[in-house]
């Protein structure tokens, strides 16, 4: 089966006096119809700019991104557009990616209209049918943003993603800003959708519990590369890159009495502007040793569908 996206070497570099950010170096995924991919890291390791690079809200420096077979990191943004509507972004602020003074009825209509797919009475009925895909009333669309709360708010933006039907829904950090319980229910809400519409879901986030719960594969990001790539199941129970470990060890567990290995990793992550050489995890890393600080470690595979890039798996 040829996977609905691919990301191969993508590059993202932000230049700026003297060098260049580099937030992204070299990354490369796949994502099938159906599945959910979560792509997890610390705040600034580069995992929000793959998103934007792949819905080309940025240009990337190089590499390729090809959705149905088709590369889109090349295509200028006329015969892009027509694309737009098969991959959707839904954003971590439902207050701020919806317009206050817009009635919910043209915030989701506005795709709609956009790409020619309805309008006039088809378009409130269509809006009516997303509404209730994402739970909420008919009657909600000639409401204002403001008379909703954030959890309804985020499902207003899962509606308008959801709006052009989209094959490929990116999730940027979509749930973090919701209370515990809300959170619990518009990850339920993904969930449902994606199995019954069959979409893709790159799903963002730095909140492994959340990512758990939700997603079929991992690709852990550290200074704008993968580390590591797993199926859920093996992610979570065998870890094999040392800051995998780190980040799952980091995860709250419901029970304070249980048993855990905590590792705290020491430092902050450096810049993105000069990655330490060899592993750029090794000024962290706890299992660090000679080699790891002039070596760059090749990704491997490690297991079935599972790639780690650390010398200790050589
Ligand atoms: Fe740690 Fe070395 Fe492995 Fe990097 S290559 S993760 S520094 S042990």
């Amino acid at each position: 089966m040829t996977a609905l996206l691919e990301v191969a070497g993508l590059v993202k570099h932000f230049p700026m006096r003297g060098g260049a950010v580099r937030a992204v170096d070299g990354v490369s995924f796949t994502l099938d119809r159906g599945e959910t991919l979560s792509l997890v890291g610390e705040s600034g390791c580069g995992k929000s700019t793959v998103g934007r690079c792949v819905l080309r809200l940025l240009r990337p420096t190089a590499g390729q991104v090809t959705l149905a077979g088709q590369r889109i990191d090349t295509l200028p943004e006329r015969r892009l557009r027509p694309l737009r509507r098969h991959m959707q972004v839904v954003f971590q602020d439902p207050f701020s990616s919806l317009d206050p003074r817009q009635r919910v009825v043209d915030a989701i209509g506005e795709p709609l209209r956009n790409f020619g797919l309805a309008s006039g009475a088809a378009l409130r009925a269509r809006v009516a049918g997303l509404l209730d895909q994402v739970g909420l009333p008919a009657a909600a669309m000639d409401r204002l943003p403001h008379e909703f709360s954030g959890g309804q708010r985020q499902r207003i933006g899962i509606a308008r993603a959801l709006a052009p039907g989209p094959d490929l829904l990116i999730c940027d950090e979509a749930v973090s800003a919701l209370d515990v319980s809300v959170k619990a229910q518009i990850v339920n809400l993904l969930m449902g959708l994606q199995a019954r519409l069959g979409l893709a879901l790159l799903f963002i986030s730095h909140d492994l519990a959340i990512v758990e719960h939700l997603t079929h594969r991992v690709a852990v990001m550290y200074l704008g590369r993968i580390v590591e790539t797993a199926d859920r199941a093996a992610l979570f129970a065998a870890p094999r890159h040392p800051y995998t470990r780190a980040l799952l060890s980091a995860v709250p567990v419901p029970d304070p009495l249980a048993a855990r290995n905590r590792t705290v990793l020491r430092g902050d992550v450096p810049s993105p502007r000069s990655p330490p050489p060899g592993c750029r995890f090794h000024t962290r890393c706890p299992a660090a040793f000679d080699r790891c600080r002039t070596e760059e470690p090749v990704p491997r595979q490690v297991g079935p569908g599972h790639i780690a890039a650390c010398h200790l798996e050589a």
